[in-house]
């Protein structure tokens, strides 16, 4: 962690070890749950200037990248100043519609969406590609489509085919991302939402997928009972049909909010359940009944916070790599605030690995820090998922703290 600026260390140190003391979390979580959902101008971050201030020097600096194009820019200069070889960056801006505003009648009664409801498509769609503009080629896009809006949400509730306005601007947001040279993943949401998003991710990766490296990917949640058969499926028509798998690879956020049946009884299976399906794809493994057909040409983002995971992977990875058996392009990445120690060991590994090897060589993956950027109460449904993350993590961010104090007191004697 010697890499990390002094004052990001102690910011660090000071928030994390708050957030390892449940006499702080529980207040700061129902404050957190409070100012991402209440309308009150009072509790708006971006009408309340003493607010605003507050949360930008306790939380939002420490886990965002910034309110606009220059101090994004600067979030992600320092970030691969300290030796990320990658940024993943999102937009957080949630839109809310009045229901008043969602719909019009037209002559015959029928109803269909308000102008409002396209305006907001084209506000999300603009939004998305300024978000593409602050990153450079190598990096990630991280794209929420439920953002697009009720359009969006609707027909992905009722898990209707992608409605023709979104096809249209996910086209032009592929193919700009692909022109700049990055890469692009769709965020996972909960499970009302996730079976719609998922045809609709195949069908996009379906038509944006054409080379060996996937310019699109979709995400897997690990803690799912059915998140094995859904990447099989993935897996059986990416091979069928032909198209590269891009698969960014979480346990999931949502645990407090979704039906807890659909999700693994204990954590050691949803470890289990990760682990197996990153080995799945880093052993190109085809399902069961489809030994017949080749493995896709495929690509595995690992997004945790949790070192022995990231560890397995690597390692069979490596093991793969050295053994000249086949495998997929692996890479990692953690969120901005969290897990530095696992970070900055990552992009030292990296870094080791490039002095004694060329990068076409290297078996080590490469190392993203993943951002959000925003005004300040956009950001907050963001944040609230942030702090609700690190209630369930106490043991790991109790590490975090452990380490970051011994790189402290490193520099104080040294
Ligand atoms: C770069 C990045 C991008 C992400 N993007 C998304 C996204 O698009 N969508 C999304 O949903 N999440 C996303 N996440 C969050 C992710 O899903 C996890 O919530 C978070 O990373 C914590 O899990 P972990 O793998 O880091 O490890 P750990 O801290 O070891 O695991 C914690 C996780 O284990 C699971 N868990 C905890 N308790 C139980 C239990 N009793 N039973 C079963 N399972 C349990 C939960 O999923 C919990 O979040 C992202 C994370 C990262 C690092």
């Amino acid at each position: 962690m010697g890499r990390l600026p002094t004052k990001i260390l102690l910011r660090s140190l000071i928030l994390t070890s708050l957030m390892t003391s449940k006499v702080f979390l529980k207040p700061a979580l129902a404050l957190l749950n409070v100012l991402s959902t209440s309308s009150s101008p009072l509790l708006n971050a971006d009408r309340n200037t003493i607010l605003n201030k507050l949360l930008r020097w306790t939380v939002y600096n420490h886990f965002c990248a910034g309110t606009n194009r220059q101090e994004v820019s600067k979030t992600v200069a320092q970030i691969k100043g300290i030796g990320y070889q990658g940024v993943i960056l999102g937009y957080s801006r949630e839109i809310v519609l009045d229901p008043n505003e969602k719909l019009t009648r037209d002559e015959s009664g029928t109803s269909t969406y308000s102008d409002k409801c396209y305006e907001t498509v084209e506000e999300w769609k603009n939004g998305t590609l300024e978000t593409l503009r602050m990153v450079e080629a190598g990096d990630f896009l991280a794209v929420k489509l439920t953002g697009a809006g009720p359009i969006a949400v609707d027909a992905m509730v009722a898990k209707r085919p992608m409605p023709e306005v979104l096809v249209k601007a996910m086209d032009e947001i592929c193919s700009m991302t692909d022109q700049q040279g990055s890469r692009l993943w769709l965020d996972a949401e909960q499970q009302v939402l996730q079976t719609g998003l998922d045809n609709w991710a195949i069908e996009i990766m379906r038509r944006h997928n054409k080379t060996e490296t996937p310019l699109v990917y979709n995400t897997i949640q690990g803690y799912l009972k059915a998140s094995k058969a859904n990447l099989d499926n993935h897996i059986r028509l990416a091979a069928q049909e032909g198209w590269s798998l891009g698969i960014k690879l979480v346990r999931g956020a949502y645990i407090e909010h979704e039906t807890r049946s659909l999700i693994h009884d204990a954590k050691e299976e949803t470890d289990e359940s990760y682990d197996l399906i990153a080995d799945t794809m880093l052993c190109r493994r085809m399902p069961e009944d489809l030994k017949q057909l080749k493995f896709p040409n495929a690509a595995l983002f690992l997004a945790t916070h949790n070192a022995p995971s990231a560890a397995k992977a690597i390692a069979t990875h490596q093991d793969r790599l050295l053994a000249h058996k086949p495998t997929v392009l692996l890479e990692c990445g953690q969120i901005q605030g969290m897990a530095d120690e696992l970070s900055c060991e990552l992009v030292q590994n990296y870094e080791r690995a490039m002095e004694v090897s060329s990068a076409a060589n290297i078996s080590v993956p490469k190392a993203f820090k993943c951002m959000a950027w925003g005004s300040v109460a956009e950001c907050m449904q963001y944040l609230h998922r942030r702090a609700i993350e690190n209630k369930g993590a106490v043991e790991r961010t109790q590490h975090m703290v452990n380490a970051l104090r011994q790189e402290l007191w490193r520099r104080i004697i040294g």
